[in-house]
């Protein structure tokens, strides 16, 4: 998990015989919650007994609960089961708890509201230009965007649960600070306060964020359990996935592969490097080597490929230093997110090609180069999913 903290703290404070009582009933609401979420298809208060292994009055009780609280909503009874007796099924609430998710990034800022059955309730991407940009301006106007949103949704009787803030950079969610972000040059910064929002928000990496919104899964295909996510924009981001959790090594700073070297004599990085990957396969890179303004939108790009009229360099530079990465961690399934998505057929036999080259154990696996499914700006779905998951988590906060 790349969060920490507590949302919702309780106000009372039993004594110890209390204590003991109120935290197993907060445990057997998560299991409750978790079993109504977890499941594909929605189960009654009978089957929800029989998947946590809970007394089914006990099981009742909780479920009137949660259904009070606007986390679980009761669909119309269905008759034919075996005894005979109509069964409600079980399923998450539509449009009354929500999570924000917000996103600075080099060319847009966005927010995006998801409630509790994953559907995208409201949200707003505004384009623009950001690289070396004035932290304060930025996230106040962020911020504004944010509160729109938010209060479009209450006026609707929703309630949002918080908020995570996805920075394309190192980022320290326990102290809520951000490290570097090059490419907007920004650095030794408190976003939060900046927002100037009065909801409990947490900063989160772009690329992790976006890889959490892969793991929750996509319409067409099941994310693998493990994977390199990587996020292809202005700047580029990975994330990896190991068993469905994130791998974040000591702080949470890793798959920075946008400055992986490509050639050491090679153009100067937003970083101060010389020859990063960024400068050969970030967007702007792409679009000049194509012809097109630096901050041309993807679909030029994209229209001068299908008419053959521009080439994507991009592919072999991405992919060699991907075979780097597979070289270090041995996980095979690389998921292209971002603007790669949608350049991934003029990518891939670059990109497999330089993967068969350079990684020493292509003969005897399964590497994959696949699309990411988590759609457009996938951080924003990362983070307000992450805000659901704590809602989850402690159910009782809510009720
Ligand atoms: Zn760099």
């Amino acid at each position: 998990m790349t969060t920490a903290g507590t949302a919702h703290e309780t106000t009372t404070r039993p004594g110890p015989a209390a204590a003991r009582q109120h935290s197993l009933r907060e445990h057997n609401l998560e299991l409750v919650a978790r079993a109504v979420f977890e499941v594909p298809e929605p189960l009654s208060r009978a089957g929800v007994a029989t998947a946590t292994g809970l007394a089914r009055a006990t099981v009742s009780t909780l479920v009137d609960q949660l259904v009070a609280a606007g986390l679980v909503r009761e669909l119309p009874a269905v008759t034919g089961g075996r005894a005979g007796r109509p069964a409600v099924p079980l399923v998450p609430a539509p449009r009354t708890v929500v999570g924000l998710g917000l996103e600075v990034n080099v060319d847009y800022l966005g927010a995006r509201v998801l409630d509790l059955t994953g559907d995208v309730v409201a949200e707003r991407v505004v384009p623009g230009s950001f690289h070396d940009s004035d932290p304060t301006a930025v996230l106040a106007r962020l911020g504004a965007l944010a509160r729109e949103l938010s209060d479009e949704v209450t006026a609707s009787g929703m309630t949002v649960a918080g908020a995570r803030l996805a920075l394309p950079g190192l980022v320290d969610p326990r102290a809520g600070t951000l490290q570097v972000a090059p490419n907007l040059g920004w650095s030794s910064i408190e976003p939060v306060p900046l927002l100037g929002l009065d909801l409990d928000v947490q900063v989160a990496n772009e690329a992790k964020l976006a890889a959490l919104a892969e793991l929750a899964g996509g319409s067409d295909v099941a994310a693998p359990d493990s994977f390199v996510f990587v996020s292809g924009d202005v700047g580029i981001g990975a994330a990896i996935v190991v068993d469905r959790r994130l791998f974040l090594g000591e702080r949470g700073w890793n798959g920075e592969i946008g400055h992986v070297v490509v050639d050491p004599a090679g153009p100067r990085c937003s970083c101060g490097a010389f020859g990063c990957l960024e400068q050969y396969a970030g967007k702007e890179a792409m679009m000049r080597a194509a012809g097109l303004p630096a901050d041309a939108p993807l679909a030029d790009l994209v229209a001068r490929l299908r008419a053959d009229d521009a080439d994507l360099p991009a592919g072999r530079a991405l992919g060699s230093a991907l075979a780097d990465f597979v070289n270090l961690i041995d996980i095979g399934t690389i998921v292209l997110g971002g603007a790669y998505t949608e350049l991934l057929p003029w990518l891939r036999a670059d990109v497999e090609a330089a993967l068969t080259e350079r990684v020493l154990a292509a003969p005897f696996v399964d590497l994959q180069v696949r699309a990411a499914q988590a759609g457009p700006h996938a951080a924003l779905t990362g983070g307000a999913r992450e805000v659901l998951a704590r809602v989850l988590a402690d159910p009782s906060a809510w009720v």
